[in-house]
């Protein structure tokens, strides 16, 4: 599944060919993704210049005088820029014809993808009351100390809520729980601030660094050229259940919290 990293990199890859653009077309090859595709994409976008490719949690947000389109990767989306006469596949489902006589392809073989719209100056629903984004300066160890007192779910499942912090998904916090040296099944009410502190900046690292490689998940993704459009990055706990740790050579442990596999190191966490 697409997580912040290849989100973020999916913007960075798209925003250039994308800012300051038009949408001469909008090309629907069915009416629905994981949610009906709004009207609005049909009826105001076509002829809007995007402004600004931006991203909030994982959805990457097209913003134009007339409303903002919302895309969201869900499990198996990818967006891509390429030239008009490209074959349309089974499973390229939205085109965005730009004036640079490019299209914007949202491609997704298990349709848990979305496209929605936002009109100005209002928040999408999926977007109201969500937490900070991580790798920016309103996350921090103290929003995590603050929001955690008296809560007794692991401290994994609350970092992974999204009314925490948004973007950790499973394989981050594994990763950064693993670096802070916090056993994933502690009580979130049970870390202190100091600990919390090395967290978040775990948290931040592992990101940035991910964002750098271009991800870690999607090691399916191809891109137009063939070549793998990711990159597998060196992983410390998630996935490795049964290995040595990397640190001491203990056995990594595999348990499930809040439905998800979560990896650790039963040595080098507490
Ligand atoms: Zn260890």
């Amino acid at each position: 599944m697409p997580e912040l990293p290849e989100v973020e990199t999916t913007r960075r890859g798209i925003a250039p060919h994308l800012e300051g653009r038009r949408v001469t077309g909008v090309v629907l090859r069915r009416p629905d993704l994981r949610w009906p595709i709004p009207p609005e994409i049909s009826s105001l976008l076509p002829g809007q210049v995007i402004e600004a490719v931006d991203r909030r949690a994982k959805y990457l947000l097209l913003r134009t005088q007339a409303g903002t389109a919302l895309f969201h990767l869900g499990m198996s989306g990818m967006l891509r820029v390429l030239l008009p006469d490209t074959p349309v596949g089974k499973h390229d489902h939205v085109d965005l014809m730009l004036e640079s006589d490019r299209v914007l392809r949202f491609t997704d073989p298990r349709r848990f993808g979305a496209l929605l719209w936002q009109m100005p100056g209002e928040t999408h629903a999926l977007l109201e009351g969500i937490g900070p984004e991580p790798l920016t300066d309103a996350f921090d160890g103290d929003v995590l100390w603050r929001l955690s007192r008296g809560r007794s779910a692991a401290v994994k499942t609350f970092i992974m809520d999204n009314a925490v912090v948004v973007g950790v998904g499973n394989i981050y916090a594994s990763e950064a729980l693993f670096a802070a040296g916090i056993d994933p099944r502690r009580a979130a009410g049970k870390v202190s601030r100091e600990r919390y502190a090395k967290l978040a900046s775990e948290i931040k690292r592992i990101l940035a660094y991910a964002i750098t490689r271009g991800g870690t998940t999607l090691r399916d993704f191809l891109a137009p050229d063939g070549a793998p459009g990711y990159f597998f990055q060196e992983l410390f706990a998630y996935g490795r259940a049964g290995e040595p740790c990397r640190t001491c050579t203990t056995p990594i442990k595999v348990v499930t919290l809040g439905q998800r596999a979560s990896f650790y190191c039963p040595t080098c966490q507490h």
